[in-house]
């Protein structure tokens, strides 16, 4: 099969909202009038992101779904996506679920794919995903005209939130690199979440005009706060028992009660900084709690309350009695020294 053949094959089709698709030079979109594109990439390396012999049906979700939670995060609905493939060879057994799951994931979600490009190498997958979000009006001087949820946009004494439950995908990892004895039932849920993570495209929806700041938690929950922290130019505190008790999915909770298995202090960090979770982290004024929990039912989504926005820079982890813990928690950097 060649690369003609191979693209045509597995991700060619009919197009719907695409003016163009598949086929020529560019595709071409006709921009909704009064919308801005929300454009965002995401690169999967074979090694790196995931290893060499994951599920291809898996995989094919989760480059999407890495690229739909950025979307989610900023309050925006998908349209589009390009795929940018670097494959060893062209192996129909491997192609064929890959293209399932990754065009599962977009039906979905009614994300179209209109590009891409295709070459021979080391097994690299990157999705540059499009979505439109409407254009705002500035509500403080300096502000940017745009419905989108902003890293930057959090105000002192704002509640602060993480959707569903954090943990499970650090589990899975250590669980499989063979430091945490797991039971193969919880493996199972847990590498589900690894391996199949769902981004949070109503909830960041549901979200517009109620959150003040939003991001995606994909390298791990201090981590990703901390960028709304050090963009919005505020500070924080966070109740770390609220966040191990109400944000440790069942799986995770359940190793932890494990003799053995992980120790409360493990379990805390995989909370606070495990990584590939794609959730939401998002802040929003304390008068719009009810809208908050609206956002969360019509999306069918749970969320947590976890702390507040401070104006004094810097981060406070504190106990259920207030005194103060530690943040040694790193989040994941692929530059880390
Ligand atoms: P060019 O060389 O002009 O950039 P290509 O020959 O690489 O174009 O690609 C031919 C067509 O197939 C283009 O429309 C391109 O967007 C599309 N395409 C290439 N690879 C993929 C892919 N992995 N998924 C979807 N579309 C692809
Ligand atoms: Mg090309």
């Amino acid at each position: 099969m060649g690369e003609f053949e191979l693209i045509q094959r597995y991700f060619t089709r009919p197009t719907r909202q695409a003016v163009l698709g598949v086929g020529d030079d560019c595709a071409l979109w006709q921009p909704t009038p009064g919308m801005q594109l929300a454009i965002s990439s995401d690169m999967l390396v074979s090694g790196r992101h995931f290893f060499a012999d994951t599920d291809p049906y898996r995989l094919g979700h989760k480059a999407l779904a890495v690229n739909l939670s950025d979307l989610a995060a900023c309050g925006a609905r998908p349209l589009a996506f390009t795929l940018a493939l670097a494959l060893p060879r062209a192996d129909p057994a491997w192609l064929a679920p890959f293209a399932d799951g990754l065009l599962a994931l977009a039906d979905a979600h009614g994300c179209e794919l209109i590009g891409g490009d295709t070459t021979q190498g080391p097994l690299n997958i990157c999705i540059t995903v499009f979505g439109e979000v409407p254009a705002g009006v500035a509500q403080r001087p300096g502000q940017i005209a745009t419905a989108a949820l902003l890293r930057s946009a959090a105000q002192p004494g704002d509640d602060i939130y993480v959707s569903a439950t954090l943990g499970d995908a650090r589990l899975a990892l250590e669980a499989m690199l063979g430091r945490v004895a797991l039971d193969a039932a919880s493996l199972g849920r847990a590498r589900q979440r690894l391996e199949q993570p769902t981004p949070r495209v109503a909830l960041g929806l549901a979200l517009r005009g109620i959150a003040n700041a939003c991001a995606d938690i994909s390298d791990g929950l201090l981590g990703d706060l901390g960028h709304i922290l050090q963009r919005s130019g505020v500070g924080a505190r966070i109740d770390t028992s609220v966040a191990s008790e109400k944000l440790a999915s069942a799986t995770l909770a359940a190793a932890s009660n494990a003799p053995g298995c992980v120790s409360p202090q493990q379990r805390l960090a995989y909370v606070m900084a495990g990584g590939d979770d794609y959730e939401l982290v998002f802040t929003a004024a304390p008068a719009r709690r009810a809208d908050v929990v609206q956002a969360s039912l019509a999306s069918a989504t749970p969320v947590t309350r976890i702390g507040q926005i401070e104006e004094a820079i810097g981060l406070r982890l504190v106990d259920a009695d207030g005194a103060s813990i530690a943040n040694n928690f790193a989040s994941f950097d692929h530059f880390a020294p």
